[in-house]
């Protein structure tokens, strides 16, 4: 067979060389050991965990190694293609601070080795395709739907392997003329690699994460080009990670299986192999039994549910370093300041298995992590949330930046800071109700209080409430109110007998509580009636003794 002649046939319009992409793609100048290294994700409208997952691990391989990473859209399959996909992509991964050095953007390409579309790169795919027939080692196969699902379908009876190998390869050593006739009959056609693989035999490779492995080879002859000229993720992912100089690919396991072939690929090509990280599935636990999540069962493997539920980005980020990393726990308790980018990252301590995911502990990471901010920060964040999620209360933020922001600093800071707020939509319960609009009776009154037990209560707090009082002073106040009305000041004493008494001083306290925030839990009541200032207590107060 005439190889070139048959390459000619299939590809009359591609008149540039590898050679002439070498030139076009030159190797990237970066010091010794600098990796490569890139996101490459499908356009499917779904941003998920696992997308996460695998640009942290890629993007801390590459920036701590001072390397560059950069984003690869692969959308070649159209198929599965979302209108605004890949602006929801580019967007929810800036929203994530996966700073890329180049790559695609929703203004367009950014760097020299575009473009990063995979669907505007079917000239430099051909060039390829084009070598690899000149070589004998692709070839075209006209076969049409039904032939492939008889051939399916014969495969099964006979409890065969699936697929287009051997005997069922059957336009792999065709003669040009049925080529030629096939092509002037306007049949479709898609371009096949030519296995010399045997699946007797095992492929040794050393994964970055998976360590060392042992599999099948492959011996299918794989689709490179579909019908539309539109390669497939294999033959996109060698050419493109080769001319993009790429050095660690790092991606889902689900691709191990296709290893051996991309190895063959790589072998065909010409070119030098990078590393590969294979990250292992997200699981969580279900009952007593671990999952792999899942898009219909589990909201959280969604990047838009963090969003939307307030989770701030440092919070996933630390946490995501603590089920990627298994010594990065013990590192943060050594280091509880640093910055995570200080962390040194590896492969060798990422689980083979793939990480457990847990949202409860993720919620505590969250409540350290804002713990540890400012009023400022915590105010900041609140507020850029809400005005996507909850206009409402943006705008009662707004109207008053320092009461708010003098809220948020109730607790906060010193040696045991108060981790009441986990995610930012959980803000407007724990503090809404200084806004009167937003302030509601939530919680009752315990019953076993006579209405005229809390009225005069209250109306003894109204007679001595002066707003200028030290803490000290404020409770000495409240004591002396419990003790004149028959409550108890010595917890100690009432527990052993509570009959003597009406109640204790924590009832006394939960009144006003009730009364001032409409709820039994709440920061500080000093400090809440002070943020509130003398207005809005008195007339909370007397709100709720109008009721009594
Ligand atoms: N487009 C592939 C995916 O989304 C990329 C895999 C890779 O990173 O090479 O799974």
């Amino acid at each position: 067979m005439d190889y070139k002649a048959l390459a000619q046939l299939l590809f009359p319009e591609v008149t540039d060389t590898p050679e002439d992409m070498e030139a076009r793609f030159p190797a990237r100048e970066l010091p010794e050991g600098a990796f490569v290294s890139r996101m490459a994700p499908s356009p499917t409208g779904f941003v998920h965990l696992g997308n996460l997952v695998q640009g942290f691990t890629s993007e801390r391989l590459s920036h701590q190694s001072g390397g560059v990473l950069f984003l690869r859209v692969e959308d070649t399959d159209a198929k599965r293609e979302v209108p605004g996909a890949v602006e929801i992509l580019i967007d929810t991964l800036k929203h994530y601070h996966i700073n890329f050095d180049e790559g695609a953007t929703v203004d367009g390409d950014q760097g020299a080795y575009g473009p990063y579309r995979q669907s505007q790169r079917a000239p430099i795919y051909h060039v390829y395709a084009k070598l690899l027939v000149e070589q004998g080692q692709a070839y075209p196969c006209f076969c049409t739907e039904e032939e492939l699902t008889a051939m399916r379908e014969e495969q099964e009876a006979k409890k065969e392997n699936f697929g287009y190998y051997g005997r069922y390869a059957i336009w792999r050593d065709r003669s040009i003329e049925d080529v030629k006739a096939a092509i002037a009959a306007g049949i479709p056609w898609v371009l096949r690699f030519r296995s010399t693989g045997n699946i007797e035999n095992k492929l040794k490779f050393t994964d970055l994460i998976k360590g060392n492995l042992e599999i099948t080879e492959n011996d299918i002859d794989h689709v490179l080009l579909k019908s539309d000229g539109i390669p497939t993720y294999h033959f996109a992912h060698a050419v493109d990670d080769h001319l993009m100089h790429t050095t660690h690919v790092v991606r889902g396991d689900e691709w191990l299986p296709s290893l051996p072939f991309h190895v063959q690929l790589h072998r065909a090509l010409g070119f030098k192999m990078p590393k590969y990280a294979h990250i292992g599935t997200l699981q969580k636990m279900d009952g007593s039994s671990k999952r792999k999540l899942s898009k219909r069962k589990d909201p959280e493997l969604a990047l838009t549910y963090y969003r939307e539920q307030g989770f701030p980005v440092a919070a996933v980020s630390e946490y995501l370093m603590t089920i990627l990393n298994s010594n990065f726990e013990d590192w943060r308790r050594a280091n509880p300041d640093a910055d995570l980018n200080d962390f040194k990252f590896s492969t060798k301590k990422m689980n083979p298995a793939g990480s457990l995911f847990d949202i409860t502990k993720l919620r505590d990471v969250s409540k350290n992590v804002i713990s540890r901010m400012n009023a400022a920060e915590v105010y900041a964040y609140v507020l850029d949330w809400a005005q996507e999620y909850d206009p409402d209360f943006a705008a009662a933020l707004a109207s008053d930046p320092a009461m708010s922001t003098a809220i948020f600093a109730i607790g906060r800071g010193g040696k045991k800071p108060r981790k009441d707020i986990a995610i930012w939509s959980e803000a407007k319960a724990y503090m809404g109700f200084f806004f009167d609009q937003f302030f509601r009776m939530e919680d009752g009154i315990d019953e076993k209080f006579s209405k005229t037990d809390v009225k005069v209560a209250l109306q003894a707090f109204a007679a001595h409430y002066n707003p200028d009082d030290e803490q000290t002073t404020w409770f000495d106040k409240i004591k002396f109110i419990a003790e004149t009305l028959g409550y108890a000041t010595d917890m100690k004493a009432y527990r052993a007998e509570p009959e003597k008494y009406r109640g204790s001083v924590a009832d006394v306290s939960m009144f006003l509580r009730v009364a001032v925030t409409g709820k039994l839990n709440s920061p500080d009541m000093y400090e809440v009636m002070r943020v509130l200032g003398r207005e809005k207590v008195s007339a909370r107060i007397n709100a709720l003794l109008e009721t009594l």
